[in-house]
């Protein structure tokens, strides 16, 4: 029997370079190794936008589009929506039974999010304990491999005590899950140079976005505030040029070449800008065709995630019935 993989994204806008990078590369990588379940993860999404559910429901589509526009195969991977998943919700109730508020508030990810998202004092119940909604995605599976970005450790840190309480109090049902994040662009920086590319901050580039939005995306791009002449010399460190250039560039020798000469002084941003342009453009045309294909044919994209969400909710309805049973609510057989 193959191993499973459970990962996701929020419909919260469509996916991006950073997603790209962290985890929709290890997807279509692993794909065939695993049983893997793609999840647009709605009910997360709304903690956050309760105010906006069109904007979530646009979105699934959007999101769906990126997945075949980067590989990821509906005949091998079941795509599926959380919201239409209602046991997540029901195991999210029980596990939160088994986490405290004090380590809610203390989960990194979380703290850095409220911080960004401006909620002040206002933060949605909802939202503090996503964490625990994301631990029921992905054991309501039994996933062993979780494919995600830099900033999803604390959450599977987080998962991994949920499951060892719960096997504790109730019986051995679940396994203990595992992140894989990429050694490289475990997290992407924004084109602004702040640390992290994000729907939400709008300094992303998209995988749908036209050739010539990359560009000026990339001519726009957050490099040395006090490399003003071409002459003077320039860091490389915190330069998102450079970032993205040892992620997207093969040629290592060169790039070293590059960046002892731009430290020296007398290489211009508009130089690297080119390059980084030429790298990005190759990894991104294809893509573009394969998600205006897709998007072409609506109706089949649709379809794939109707179908992907029954077979998911199969397997979570079986979940939940060891789950009752080792919590002694499994009071009636016919119910
Ligand atoms: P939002 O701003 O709405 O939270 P997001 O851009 O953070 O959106 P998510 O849907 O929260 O995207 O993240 C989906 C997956 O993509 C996660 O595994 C996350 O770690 C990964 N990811 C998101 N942004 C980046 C990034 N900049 N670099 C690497 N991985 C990323
Ligand atoms: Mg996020």
């Amino acid at each position: 029997m193959k191993k499973i993989i459970l990962t996701g994204d929020r419909p919260t806008g469509p996916l991006h370079l950073g997603h790209y990078i962290g985890s929709l590369r290890n997807r279509v990588a692993l794909q065939n190794e695993y049983q893997q379940f793609v999840m647009i993860a709605d009910v997360q999404a709304l903690t956050d936008n309760a105010e906006n559910p069109e904007k979530i429901r646009q979105n699934i589509l959007e999101v769906a589009l990126d997945y075949l526009a980067v590989g990821i195969d509906p005949k091998i991977s079941t795509f599926f929506i959380q919201s239409m998943l209602p046991e997540i919700a029901e195991l999210t109730m029980f596990y939160l039974n088994l986490v405290t508020i004090a380590r809610l508030e203390r989960n990194p990810t979380v703290k850095d999010e409220i911080k960004n998202k401006d909620f002040a004092r206002n933060i949605p119940a909802g939202f503090l304990m996503y964490p625990v909604s994301q631990a029921a995605d992905i054991t309501i599976f039994n996933a062993n491999l979780v494919p995600v970005g830099h900033d999803q450790l604390p959450m599977i840190e987080q998962t991994v005590e949920i499951v060892r309480k719960f096997n504790l109090l109730y019986g051995e049902i679940f396994i203990e899950p595992q992140a894989l994040v990429p050694k490289e662009g475990g997290r992407l920086p924004g084109v602004d140079g702040k640390a992290k590319m994000s729907k939400s901050l709008g300094n992303a580039i998209y995988l749908g976005d036209a050739a010539d939005v990359v560009t000026k995306k990339i001519m726009n791009m957050f490099t040395d505030p006090n490399h003003l002449r071409i002459s003077d010399p320039g860091t490389v460190e915190g330069n998102v040029v450079f970032t993205y250039l040892d992620i997207f560039d093969p040629n290592k020798e060169e790039l070293e070449e590059l960046k002892a000469h731009y430290r020296r002084g007398g290489l211009g941003d508009v130089t690297i800008k080119r390059r980084l342009n030429d790298l990005l453009q190759a990894v991104l045309q294809p893509i573009r065709t394969q998600r205006e294909m897709y998007a072409n044919d609506k109706e089949a994209v649709l379809a794939i995630l109707e179908d992907g969400t029954k077979a998911a909710r199969e397997v979570a309805v079986a979940t939940m019935r060891k789950v009752k049973k080792v919590m002694r609510i499994d009071y009636f057989a016919s119910l």
